[in-house]
């Protein structure tokens, strides 16, 4: 195997550095969690990236979702060079606008009517600020491990003991943010019907991803989404899927289509865009409908429905809408990967589990089942820098960090999958032995 030169890189970075935080502009694109300097990339095409020293790497990230049909594909390029000729912004509606939002509402079995935003961020705020004013309660319920962009209501962390409210997770998070978010353990039931006891009608909302991924792959338990939907439906608390990654990925209408679920409401992002920065938040009419100019609560946008992100985002989901075999595809490209990746790591004696779903997985190397926070977090982090690492070298790119799940795109055949296989046999055997 060629050692592989990333001098250009390298030399970004130091330069990055001093005129960008960290010299990146999305703290885990850094490395971090896996040590090294992070690769800049210079273009992607299909199931590749290339960096600006030309090395080229099977990807398995996807920009963190968005690219399920691989990267610059025809479909999306072509809309996006098309809408880019009539200009790239007026601030008044467009009739692409009317198309992604009836397009969305025949997609996502939930969502009667939708607003356009710029990020999945702008999607998860503005569905907390719809749930309070509609509902008229300030507390709502998320749970650890699950990530909802960094609006200062989410940055919160559990605080002592299941009955206390949040602490703030990052500084400038103000207690009184955190005094209003509760935590409950992911897939536990019990816990979440507690915090609702001990907040009788204060609750506006529960939020949560319907699978997660941004602890790793982590899969609900049978009852789990049913048993919030009847809580909900109990005591007037709005729930919110958010499936900012597990829209139009899990199935053409999200985990809510697979999981035979319907939310309250729904935000989503990454794949909606096609690339280009676009979320949404969609839900039942009489919630929606309380949403400026139609009703009190504000939320705008300067650059939300953009004709050109509009455009990329309509060819995505036309083209998923109209492709079912995209589905079958990714199910049959994850089996096999997953498969043959857990007869590997079985026949070395590493501590592991896989959890799997459709075109998400994550191999988390340790021995407990994986289902919430706490066990995510008995993971040997040390070993997964090194498989990363010993992955990167073999010209395969993971998400760098165990705690997030991979995404599969349709631009995978036979040679990436192969590749993929063979490169993680070697890892394996050179990070156990
Ligand atoms: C990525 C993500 C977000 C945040 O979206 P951004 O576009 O990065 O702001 C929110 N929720 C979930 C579940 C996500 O995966």
């Amino acid at each position: 195997m060629r050692t592989m030169n990333i001098q250009k890189s390298k030399d970004l970075f130091s330069e990055a550095k001093q005129y960008i935080p960290g010299g990146v502009n999305s703290p885990v694109r850094a490395f971090k969690a896996v040590g090294g300097d992070p690769l800049f990339i210079k273009r992607a095409e299909g199931a590749y990236l290339y960096d600006e020293d030309g090395n080229a790497f099977i990807e398995l990230i996807n920009s963190w979702g968005p690219m399920i049909l691989g990267h610059n594909h025809p479909a999306v390029r072509e809309a996006v060079l098309h809408a880019i000729e009539g200009g790239t912004s007026f601030g008044a509606p467009t009739a692409r606008e009317v198309e992604i939002a009836e397009l969305i509402c025949a997609m996502v079995p939930s969502v009667e009517k939708v607003r356009m935003v710029n990020s999945g961020t702008e999607a998860t705020m503005s569905a907390i600020r719809l749930a309070r004013g509609y509902t008229g309660r300030d507390k709502f319920i998320k749970f650890e491990g699950n990530y909802h962009g960094h609006g200062d209501s989410f940055l919160i962390a559990a605080g002592s003991g299941a009955m206390t409210m949040g602490t703030p997770n990052s500084p400038g998070v103000t207690k009184g943010t955190a005094m209003d978010t509760l935590l409950a353990p992911y897939n536990d039931l019990k816990a979440v019907s507690d915090l609702v006891a001990a907040n009788k009608d204060e609750i506006a909302a529960i939020i949560l991803e319907p699978v997660a991924g941004n602890m790793g792959c982590v899969l609900p338990q049978p009852n789990f989404l049913q048993g919030l939907r009847d809580l909900c439906d109990k005591e007037g608390i709005v729930l919110i899927f958010d499936e900012v990654m597990t829209g139009f990925r899990l199935s053409k209408g999200g985990a809510q289509e697979l999981l035979e679920v319907k939310p309250d409401m729904t935000t989503m992002g990454k794949i909606i865009g096609g690339g280009m920065p676009v979320g949404a938040y969609g839900g039942r009419k009489e919630i929606m409908e309380f949403v400026s100019p139609e009703g009190p609560v504000y939320q705008a946008g300067t650059l939300s429905g953009n004709p050109v992100a509009m455009a990329a985002g309509l060819a995505m989901l036309h083209y998923l809408n109209d492709h079912p075999e995209v589905y079958t595809k990714l199910a049959s490209t994850g089996n096999r990967l997953v498969q043959g990746i857990e007869e590997t790591v079985q026949s070395m004696g590493l501590p592991y589990r896989i959890n799997h779903v459709g075109s998400m997985y994550s191999l988390f190397f340790t021995d407990k089942k994986v289902g919430d926070l706490e066990s995510a977090q008995s993971c040997d982090t040390i070993l997964f820098g090194k498989y990363f690492q010993a992955m990167l070298k073999r010209g395969v790119y993971l998400a760098p960090s165990q705690f997030e799940s991979l995404f599969l795109s349709t631009a995978l055949e036979e040679k990436e999958i192969n590749h993929i296989l063979e490169a993680n046999e070697a890892s394996l055997k050179e990070i156990s032995g």
